[in-house]
């Protein structure tokens, strides 16, 4: 079973698409009202509304979950969820996070009130994950999906059996959060989210797909919860 890993960036989120061997399967879907974007992105990679089977939403954060109803609504896609992820998605509340740095906390001030004052519609949930890994052979996809919490308390990771890892906001790799990949500016638990990475190296994974910004080598994530000063 072999996986096309395709890059969809919707604005600042990076959203991505698995071709599996019975349809696609997308990686968040970006802030709301992306549909325009997005209808253009997959036209140009000859892709069909209809040919995504499912969309897997690594966290509720609207940037990550904004779009995923009207997403939904045009592929019929089904929406799948970590089930402590449910109750903010449903209500689109911003489940809060804190800075892990200095422009962490400064950058929260600025950011996080205009994403709270944005207006949006929760997808229908089809499919809530919970502490086991979920696997996607169902979806013609070799790898599956493994709780990571720490961003957020019910944030995933998708992992391909060919050491891909799709991590949402376990790592921030680029603008407007930062300039080299490395732990995101903002989390729930810093110090779970350092145990999800050790999770997720157990599992061998090779290069990491951002939640924002572009791919990198895992590591560079290695090296760097081995240094001291993490
Ligand atoms: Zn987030
Ligand atoms: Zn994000």
């Amino acid at each position: 079973m072999s996986t096309d890993i395709l890059s969809l960036k919707m604005g600042v989120t990076s959203s991505y698409l698995l071709r599996g061997t019975s349809g696609i399967v997308m990686i968040d879907t970006g802030m709301p009202d992306k549909m325009k974007l997005f209808v253009k992105k997959i036209r140009s990679l000859h892709i069909l509304p209809h040919d995504i089977k499912l969309v897997i939403l690594t966290h509720s954060h609207i940037d990550h979950a904004g779009s995923a109803k009207e997403i939904q609504e045009l592929t019929g896609a089904q929406v799948m969820i970590h089930k402590s992820e449910k109750e903010c998605l449903e209500k689109c509340e911003f489940y809060p996070v804190n800075g892990t740095g200095t422009w962490g906390r400064i950058s929260k001030q600025i950011f996080f009130p205009f994403l709270k004052r944005i207006k949006y519609s929760a997808p229908r949930i089809d499919i809530e994950t919970g502490d086991e890994d979920f696997p996607l052979s169902g979806f013609g996809i070799d790898g599956y999906v493994m709780h990571t919490p720490g961003h957020t308390p019910g944030s995933v990771s998708v992992i391909l059996n060919t050491g891909e890892a799709f991590v949402g906001c376990m790592s921030h790799s680029g603008f407007p959060f930062r300039t080299t990949p490395g732990l995101p500016l903002y989390a729930s638990d810093i110090e779970k989210l350092k145990l999800s990475w050790k999770k997720l190296f157990e599992k061998g994974v090779k290069i990491i797909f951002p939640g924002h910004g572009k791919p990198f080598p895992a590591g560079i994530i290695r090296k760097r919860l081995a240094s001291p000063e993490v």
